[in-house]
């Protein structure tokens, strides 16, 4: 495992204050400052454990199902003349790449002598992750979550009342994923003695961008491998992940981010259409600020108000991205593309008839892209297929009958 390597001499890791460029930070209310100060003294001493390092492997391997298959998606890759492989994340136990991140964290929580866990869901993919792991470790677990999303969610809502999850609604706002982390952070800072909060993207406030991206490097450690057996090189030509918050991408770069010879593609919601009103592409509407405790790009007014984003996928319907994703955008080392509902639906229905591998819509997004990119025969495209479709198929079947 090489969640603890040291970083520093990157351009693109986090610095020694929690900064990547001019983004991330800790911009915290003085009431939290004791659980982060906690976190960002321990946690890399803590990841660095071989015990730690142990523990979190057997349960990747054994409860997971890691590593996660490199599929070469042949009919895909005829379609779209390139060499196009699928990082199966969506073949996980919970059906996601969030557990990589959930698991971590609980064995952190445990180490620091934590025996409650609060969580914000958007989707539910994460709260169903949290709720898992708080069931497998014996541990309470309330899960904050906007009264809207309950109520669109709901088979994610019932699986983590099935894993003996409390769900707390949102009632704030627009009641959806912001103001579930709202009421997270809120929490928080009543229990900071007990509580962890397992943030469940690479977002907030130092140290969390940075832990959760060593929790999902696993996805890029595997790819090197994997590659290396079937190409004879571990670098691709593209890597292609899409972006909420950013730790799917975060997993499936970290390993990639100073060979500037493999090409980083983000790909954010562009909902109904960038200059719609109706979108969630951040780069491309959003200014610096700060969201959720961290300096980043987000979608704002003049005066600093929350814009409210758009997304056909709940899971990237958020109006921030994290700030190792900001610089990354800001220094030209990914490209950050978007994709709108209609192009993300098609592409869903493309890999479904093509592979018979129905994606979630969030990592359809990233699909949406491939033929957007210059493609030559021998590029060889890493696809980061974050999740499968079952939470979507609701959607996909509205659509199905327009
Ligand atoms: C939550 C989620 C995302 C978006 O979150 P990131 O932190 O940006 O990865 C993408 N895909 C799936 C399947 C998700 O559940």
């Amino acid at each position: 495992m090489d969640i603890a390597i040291n970083t520093g001499n990157s351009r693109y890791q986090v610095d020694k204050n929690g900064y990547y460029g001019r983004f991330g930070g800790a911009y915290i209310p003085e009431m939290l400052y004791p659980n982060v100060a906690e976190l960002q003294s321990r946690y890399l001493e803590v990841l660095s454990d071989p015990g730690f390092q142990q523990e979190f492997e057997d349960l990747l391997r054994d409860y997971v199902g890691r590593p996660s298959p490199l599929y070469f998606a042949k009919r895909l890759s005829e379609k779209y003349k390139a060499k196009i492989y699928l990082k199966r994340e969506d073949l996980n136990h919970t059906g996601a790449h969030k557990v990589n991140n959930t698991i971590g964290q609980i064995l952190l929580a445990k180490r620091l002598g934590k025996h409650r866990i609060i969580a914000e869901t958007g989707a539910g993919q994460h709260g169903v992750a949290t709720a898992t792991v708080c069931a497998l470790m014996g541990m309470e677990c309330v899960v904050y979550m906007g009264s809207i999303d309950i109520e669109r969610q709901a088979p994610n809502v019932a699986r983590m009342k099935m894993l003996g999850a409390t769900v707390v609604p949102a009632t704030s706002g627009s009641k959806t994923l912001k103001d579930a982390t709202n009421e997270a952070i809120r929490d928080w800072i009543n229990n900071p003695v007990d509580t962890h909060y397992i943030l469940g993207t690479a977002a907030g406030p130092h140290p969390y961008p940075d832990m959760v991206a060593r929790f999902q490097s696993v996805i890029s450690e595997e790819i090197k491998k994997q590659l290396l057996e079937k190409t004879g090189s571990e670098d691709p030509n593209y890597v292609v992940a899409c972006i909420g918050g950013g730790s799917n991408a975060a997993g499936a770069y970290f390993h990639y981010l100073d060979r500037e010879n493999v090409k980083l593609v983000a790909v954010e919601a562009g909902g109904k259409g960038v200059h719609s009103g109706f979108s969630a592409a951040t780069t491309q509407l959003g200014t610096i600020g700060i969201i959720h405790a961290s300096k980043t790009l987000l979608m704002q007014t003049n005066d600093g108000q929350i814009v409210e984003p758009h997304s056909i996928s709940a899971g990237l319907d958020y109006p921030g991205i994290g700030p190792m994703h900001a610089h990354l955008y800001e220094s030209g080392r990914a490209q950050f593309l978007s994709a709108t509902d209609e192009e993300a639906l098609a592409a869903a229905y493309e890999l479904s008839l093509l592979e018979g591998i129905i994606p979630a819509m969030e990592s359809a997004h990233a699909l949406a892209k491939l033929k957007d990119l210059t493609l030559q025969p021998e590029d060889v495209v890493v696809v980061c297929l974050s999740g499968r479709g079952d939470k979507d198929l609701d959607t996909y079947i509205r659509h199905m009958n327009k």
